[in-house]
């Protein structure tokens, strides 16, 4: 297998599976334990090499699993069928860019943060803010229709494409959109690219779209007591009158973990931490001050994202390991779906804490557990498996921005009715008939 993909990618870009190469074994979700094993790990250079692996694969019948940075939390790029991994990461030039035409056309290996920085550095902005920007891809960004903070203003990854060419099975490269900023002569393809974790075909460059970089960029914090209180605070944040670019929330059990790295000074008392922020304009921030009180803080931003970035990675070194889901809920159940979150750990015993996207009513409900103690491990791992459940009897959604991948397979069919889950189906049988495209992933 490995010699026969060689001819195509050239000898050094060809790798046997585990032997060589463990780090393709996992993602992050290697944090709850998850692992897999490739038959062949391949570096093609370009859109064309993509293809003639995926063509090879179809043929033999072989699975093809692309990865991009693997910062993924799912299980997403994770190999547990066996197959070739297409790992993209020589598809990393920067083909175009033209900042008075606020746009950039990249290779799908291009990382979040570069694209952040090459815009910021020409008076824009690119707001998809994923909390590992430095080693997710953009095409990872596309293929999770990733978010992240900011996405309360800016919505997530799909806002910001415009075009994207994608290698689909058995091998074939297709083109949607371009550089053109409306486009609505067929189909949302790039809409059903997005999100589609790999299981329909792999994208290797993408259309962005850019904006202006706002002038102000100002954080508002306030100490809340409890969940109720900061669903209370989002309400008022809202009827402020102002769109926050970011309403974040970390919930007590978190803070006591974090909160003595926080950048904006003393905090007044302990409990939840809610941030809001204003771009653009400063006047505006005053209104948020008003509705968080006045005793409300105002970080740096550099600083405050930067500590908030960190939140994951601190909780995880509380015990080793943790599972975070990314439930979203309707904003009005917010604060019981926080409160749920503590007592599913309580009845499974193990310790439960939540972060997340307040605004958006996206929890990262976390249960951690330590990697000697198994038993713990499957307690964590269940009270997880309920908070899906708690957040599908809400009326939310399993997932808000990591994706469904391995760990959550099955879940969608209890989200959706009979007939949605036939058209995702039908979709998935449509462009992947043999099933080879990341099998076993984001099936509902
Ligand atoms: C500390 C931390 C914080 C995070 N915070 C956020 C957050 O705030 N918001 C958020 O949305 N996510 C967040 N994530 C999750 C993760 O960073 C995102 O899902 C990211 O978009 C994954 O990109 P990646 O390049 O690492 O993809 P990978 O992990 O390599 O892959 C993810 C999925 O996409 C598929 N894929 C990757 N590249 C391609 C491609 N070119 N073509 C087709 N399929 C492809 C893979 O098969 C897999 O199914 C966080 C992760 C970490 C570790």
């Amino acid at each position: 297998l490995r010699r026969d993909l060689a001819r195509i990618v050239g000898d050094e870009f060809a790798l046997e599976g585990n032997t060589q190469n463990r780090r393709f074994a996992h993602d992050m979700s290697d944090r709850s334990g998850l692992r897999g094993r490739a038959d062949a790990v391949v570096f093609p250079a370009n859109t064309e090499q993509v293809a003639a692996v995926v063509a090879w694969s179809y043929s033999r019948g072989v699975p093809v699993i692309p990865r991009g940075g693997g910062t993924g939390y799912t299980g997403g790029s994770t190999p547990i069928h066996g197959g070739v991994i297409i790992a993209l990461e020589r598809l990393c030039a920067v083909h175009a860019f033209d900042p008075l035409l606020w746009r950039m056309h990249v290779g799908c290996a291009v990382t979040t943060a570069r694209v952040q920085r090459l815009a910021r550095e020409n008076g824009l902005y690119f707001p998809v803010d994923p909390g590992a920007a430095e080693e997710s891809q953009i095409g990872g960004n596309v293929a999770t229709n990733a978010g992240g903070p900011h996405c309360f203003k800016y919505g997530t990854m799909r806002a910001w494409i415009t075009g994207l060419t994608a290698v689909l099975p058995p091998g074939d490269i297709a083109s949607f959109g371009g550089p053109v900023r409306k486009d609505v002569s067929g189909y949302d393809l790039i809409g059903l690219m997005s999100g589609s974790e790999g299981t329909l075909g792999v994208i290797t460059d993408v259309w962005l779209r850019l904006i202006p970089r706002p002038v102000t960029s100002r954080p508002v914090c306030a100490v809340v007591p409890d969940a109720a209180a900061c669903q209370q605070a989002i309400h008022l944040v809202l009827a402020s009158g102002v769109v926050p670019a970011a309403i974040e929330y970390l919930d007590a059990a978190t803070m006591k973990e974090v909160g003595a790295g926080f950048p904006g000074g003393h905090l007044p008392g302990s409990g939840f931490l809610v941030i809001a922020e204003v771009d653009s304009c400063s006047n505006d921030a005053d209104a948020l001050i008003e509705a968080l009180g006045s005793d409300s803080l105002t970080p740096d931003p550099r600083d405050l994202w930067r500590w908030r970035d960190g939140v994951s990675h601190a909780m995880t070194a509380r015990l080793g390991r943790k599972i975070s889901e990314d439930v979203v809920v309707p904003l009005d159940r917010f604060a019981e779906a926080v409160d749920r979150t503590l007592e599913l750990g309580f009845q499974h015993q193990v310790e439960a804490c939540s972060w997340g996207h307040a605004g958006d009513g996206n929890l990262h409900s976390t249960f951690l557990f330590s990697p000697d103690r198994p038993d713990e491990a499957r307690r964590a791992h269940a009270a997880a498996e309920a908070m899906l459940e708690v957040a599908v009897e809400m009326g939310g959604t399993i997932s808000g921005e990591h994706g469904v991948g391995i760990l959550k397979a099955g879940h969608l069919r209890n989200q959706w009715n009979a007939a949605a889950v036939q058209a995702h189906e039908a979709i998935k049988a449509t462009l992947d008939p043999k099933n080879l495209m990341n099998p076993g992933k984001k099936r509902p």
